[in-house]
């Protein structure tokens, strides 16, 4: 067997030299396949890089015909290169011409060699190339040569990421590393933003990928390996995580990890090839991240994810510096890129500075996402390899209306965009003229406009929009953006904070709907078959009633010497709202007794989100102060369609006979019975769904803080008595004989209502 000439390290000092000297890309190129042949004692060495057009692209050889230099084009699948491609791995061959995926080129004049050796150039677990040796005689290569040749790729990477060969190419054949690209993911905050990356956790920026002094990286290595396992155990042993639950579990995977000998293996023998300690950790998360983004086995994405996390961390301690991006002095319009996120991580950012958010996970009912929402921020999330596509400073555009990411995007695509930023600019300037007008549909009824919120972020929203009040604040936001519970004193701080922004305005508080799809992550997990449907909300609040009794507490002390309205989630039964009633006026005795100011009035009420309330309403009707309607929830368990799952959250139309039918129902009994009717889901802050509602009665509603303009420009132009004849018939006829969303549509536009 025969071994490189001088072995990897002299190559890659070699190679570092040929880095710095000032000659043009293609000699450079020419340069680095000349001497990789010669070290590797190949006959042929040579250098494909993918274009745009998702073609790999003969760049550079030594030992082929060099004619076939920008000529020789391959399809992205064709041949053992585009294997090595696709598959983003090596391939090690000692007779290529057997190989099922052999392909024959005539004009390189290859076929005189037999054994064959590719490797993928990757950059973050993209494969921007193949670099390739072959040889005459039938000889496989031994696994130090084929480490060699991948850490010669890494450096090729550099080249071909920093956008040097651009220069060789002919338009519309670029090498894909540095090219525009479009993605599509899951819409997480509506709008739309222009701006430049900025990476949540900024790649390592290595100056020295080619170790001086071989022993000394081994130990800065080892050192590094040593702390971060100490580090593992030292957070394993704190007092908070010795009663297991979730986060104990993932440093348990964690600290496996970071004592797995195949994981140390493969950076020692990283290192071993000439590569710093740093580049040799940056090789490994290449590797894992380009299998990561192969593997369909989600369990093994998960251990994958724990892999990668802890490179970050290996990395960090060898460079002994915390890498996060100060997050006071991010740049002008910086649009973040993270793989996932916390939402307490995104407060931290410069709201002013911070224009849109992409996340590789993350899916709407995130909390990350709730946050962006609150911020007014544009975010998509599902955006595979996000992070690994985008370089630091790239432009990019987020359209949180479609779902839409453009990296890099062309001039065509950037002015259109552009154009859309403005005229969205001009609506809103024109739904803010209509911010003092009071909110009065055209023959004259009053309409009640109110916002839904749960932060304190969004407190701002009262005065901006001029709504009526609060009609839903989630109070579980603050539950699920924290890192534990929150003690009462805090719940207090909150909800005192939210009357006094709101001042005379009213505020429904809304007790905790937790659990279903609103997990809190420091509490233990019960894992059911059918979380929206288990325990969850009042359910949870009346089997365990200390937390619902601390909440009200809170709410009460909260709201004393002032008006307060309470409602409580996911009521199914009568009975239900009863015994939480109770513990409201249990509080109140306590507080009584205790001397403390009571609220001046308290009104209690309650959603109607679980079909069936809807045979109860009369007895409900006659306990009640109030009714909000969940029409998220309602819809979701009328249809029996998961709000949460993509592939069936659409199938059926919210502005259906059936559910409109349901919702007169609730608002016609309400007027009779004399108690207050609104609706806090979705469906309000659409102008066509708000326009269904008024026409069905509804005089209340709540939505959004960014749809009130639009909701509030279609209620001042529309005839609302129109509307409800209109809407009667189509709601009467025979189900499923009209579409009433498509009827509505025709009415909005002969109207002249705005949508
Ligand atoms: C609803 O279900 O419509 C609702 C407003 O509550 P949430 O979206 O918080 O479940
Ligand atoms: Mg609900």
């Amino acid at each position: 067997m025969r071994s490189a000439l001088g072995g990897p390290r002299v190559l890659l000092r070699r190679l570092r030299e040929v880095m710095a000297e000032p000659v043009s890309a293609q000699e450079r190129l020419d340069k680095i396949v000349v001497l990789i042949a010669a070290n590797m004692v190949a006959e042929v060495c040579s250098t494909y890089v993918l274009r745009v057009d998702n073609t790999l692209e003969l760049y550079a050889t030594e030992g082929l015909n060099r004619d076939a230099v920008h000529l020789t084009v391959l399809n992205a699948h064709e041949g053992l290169v585009g294997l090595v491609a696709s598959e983003a791995t090596p391939l090690n061959l000692s007779n290529a011409q057997n190989h099922p995926a052999y392909s024959y080129r005539p004009e390189t004049g290859e076929e005189i060699y037999h054994s064959f050796l590719g490797v993928p150039i990757l950059r973050s677990g993209n494969t921007l190339g193949v670099l390739v040796v072959q040889n005459r005689a039938h000889r496989t290569y031994v696994e130090e040569e084929v480490e060699a040749l991948q850490t010669t790729a890494m450096v090729v990477a550099e080249m071909v990421a920093s956008g040097e060969l651009s220069a060789l190419a002919r338009p519309g054949a670029e090498p894909a590393a540095r090219h525009s690209l479009h993605q599509t993911g899951s819409i997480l905050s509506d709008g739309i933003a222009l701006g430049h990356v900025v990476l949540h956790e900024p790649r390592v920026v290595i100056t020295n990928y080619i170790a001086e002094d071989l022993p000394k990286e081994i130990k800065r290595l080892d050192t590094a390996l040593a702390k971060l396992r100490a580090d593992l155990d030292r957070m394993l042993e704190r007092g908070d995580m010795a009663d297991g639950g979730e986060h104990r579990d993932v440093l348990e995977a964690y600290r496996m990890f970071a004592n797995d000998h195949g994981w140390s293996h493969k950076l020692h023998e990283a290192v071993a090839t000439g590569l710093t300690a740093e580049a040799a950790v940056e090789r490994v998360q290449s590797d894992t991240r380009a299998r990561m983004l192969r593997s369909t086995d989600p369990y093994l994405r998960e251990r994958l994810h724990d892999l990668e996390d802890l490179g970050h961390r290996l990395m960090r301690q060898l460079l002994g510096q915390d890498h996060a991006p100060s997050r006071e002095q991010l740049p002008d319009n910086a649009i973040l890129i993270a793989r996932a996120m916390g939402p307490a991580a995104l407060l931290d950012y410069d709201r002013k500075r911070l224009r849109g958010l992409v996340l590789e996970e993350g899916t709407s009912n995130s909390h990350v996402a709730i946050v962006a929402r609150a911020l007014g921020i544009p975010a998509v999330g599902e955006v595979p390899n996000a992070a690994g596509i985008a370089e630091p400073g790239d432009a990019i555009i987020v359209d949180g209306t479609s779902g839409s990411i453009y990296f890099r995007p062309s001039a065509e695509i950037e002015s259109a965009y552009a154009e859309r930023v403005r005229f969205r600019a001009r609506r809103q300037a024109q739904y803010l003229a209509l911010r003092d007008k009071p909110t009065v549909t055209k023959d004259g009824q009053p309409i009640e406009l109110m916002i839904n919120a749960g932060l304190v972020i969004d407190l701002p929203h009262i005065e901006d929009t001029n709504c009526s009040g609060i009609g839903l604040f989630r109070t579980e936001l603050q539950f699920m953006v924290g890192q534990a519970l929150p003690r009462s004193s805090e719940q207090l701080q909150l909800y005192r904070t939210v009357l006094d922004a709101a001042g005379d305005k009213p505020v429904t508080f809304r007790t905790l709907d937790i659990g279903g799809d609103k997990a809190l992550p420091y509490m233990e997990t019960i894992t059911e078959e059918n979380p929206a449907l288990g325990w969850r909300a009042i359910r949870l609040g009346l089997d365990r009633p200390g937390l619902l009794r601390g909440q009200v507490r809170a709410l009460l002390r909260a709201g004393g010497g002032r008006a307060l309205k309470i409602m409580f989630p996911m009521i199914s039964e009568v009975a239900e709202f009863d015994q939480a009633k109770i513990i409201v006026e249990r509080e109140l005795t306590y507080l009584r007794q205790h001397g403390h100011p009571l609220p001046e009035r308290i009104d209690i009420g309650t959603m109607v989100e679980v079909p069936a309330l809807l045979y109860q309403l009369d007895e409900l009707l006659k306990r009640v102060d109030f009714v909000s309607v969940g029409s998220n929830d309602l819809f979701q368990f009328m249809y029996a369609v998961d709000r949460g799952n993509a592939k069936v959250a659409d199938r059926f139309d919210t502005l259906a006979a059936p559910v409109l039918r349901a919702l007169r129902d609730i608002v016609t009994k309400a007027s009779a019975a004399k108690k207050a009717a609104s609706l806090c889901g979705e469906m309000a802050s659409q102008p066509l769904g708000a326009l269904a509602l008024l026409a069905l009665g509804y005089r209340s509603l709540s939505l959004s803080a960014t749809a009130h303009g639009p909701v509030k420009a279609m209620i001042l132009e529309l005839d609302v008595a129109k509307a409800a004849a209109m809407i009667k018939p189509l709601i009467d006829a025979p189900a499923g004989s009209v579409s009433v969303r498509d009827k509505l549509k025709e009415f909005a536009e002969k109207e002249g209502l705005p949508l």
